[in-house]
């Protein structure tokens, strides 16, 4: 089965610079240290306290919460650790996703440990990343300062192995395939709501000239997605929320039945009954032989 992922990102601060990170190229497990906080105990801790550290992700028995955006840089492995470049090239803090199990106190372990696996299965899915060799453990890179995420791992009578074991067999399994989330399409997400997206994005008129509707959300998706949203006066952040995602419904229920849109409603009618335009598709763009017609129509109309 899969889980819902919630996203409430902290705002700007030393824990979230809005640096872009690089890949990623690899995850790191860690846990907090500090049991029975909560995923949402943490957000607010690392939104008000803003400490020079942070990870992308935290976990418990309720929720997968996501507090920097998945292509931003977090600061959760100490810089000058050495380990992180040997083995994959990069420093964790601008190449790796951060991601916390929250435990002890009254957090249920089985329940937060599912919603844990689950998601290193779902980041590996989303980033092509094989769990045997691009998942790490703080403890690994970090050996001498720290013990996470294996120390409470092994609390609870789980290995860091039979941990990674777990995300290759959710991996394999069927749990990908029906992962939800909040419902926001932005930037690095693939799939079939994407492609409806796309082609939502088309027909409400935007241009995708290059992908279409490929069904994985890029550059040219976001561009089109902002042009969208500029143009109908929502919040122009290139995500499709249920904001922007209900407009679309309306615009493209709108064309099918051929309405001019609410704000070209009064000068469409205007252009009708001075018999400038036939009053035909009122969201066809026009050609400039059509265009010099209707100038010639207006020209005549002023000389009466
Ligand atoms: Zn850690």
């Amino acid at each position: 089965m899969g889980y819902d992922i919630t996203k409430n990102y902290i705002q700007h601060g030393n824990a979230r610079s809005g640096q872009k990170m690089v890949g990623p190229l690899f995850i790191t497990a860690h846990d907090t240290g500090n049991p029975g906080s909560t995923a949402h105990g943490n957000r607010n801790y690392f939104n008000s306290q803003q400490p020079s550290a942070s990870a992308h992700t935290f976990i418990d028995d309720k929720y997968i919460l996501e507090i920097i955006p998945l292509d931003e840089k977090a600061w959760h492995v100490q810089r000058e650790k050495p380990k992180d470049n040997q083995m994959y090239g990069d420093d964790a803090n601008d190449a790796a996703i951060g991601v916390e199990l929250c435990y002890g106190g009254s957090i249920d372990f089985d329940q937060a440990y599912s919603r844990y696996v689950w998601y290193f299965a779902y980041l590996c899915d989303k980033y092509g990343l094989d769990p045997g060799e691009k998942i790490t453990g703080h403890f690994i890179l970090d050996p001498a300062r720290k013990t996470d995420p294996e120390n409470a791992l092994n609390q609870n009578g789980v290995s860091f192995n039979q941990f990674i074991n777990d995300v290759k067999r959710e991996l394999k399994g069927k749990g990908i395939a029906s992962s939800t989330d909040d419902g926001l399409l932005e930037k690095g997400d693939k799939g079939d709501k994407v492609k409806q997206l796309q082609e939502d994005l088309m027909e409400a008129g935007e241009k995708l000239p290059r992908y279409e509707s490929d069904g994985d959300f890029g550059k040219e998706t976001e561009d089109g997605l902002k042009a969208f949203q500029s143009r109908h006066d929502l919040t122009v952040d290139g995500i499709a929320g249920p904001n922007t995602l209900e407009k679309l419904k309306e615009v493209i229920k709108d064309m099918a039945q051929q309405q001019p849109n609410e704000s070209h409603k009064e000068a469409w009618e205007w252009a009708q009954e001075k018999g400038l335009l036939n009053g035909k598709d009122p969201r066809k763009p026009i050609t400039r032989e059509q265009m010099s017609t209707v100038m010639k129509r207006l020209y005549d109309e002023l000389k009466k």
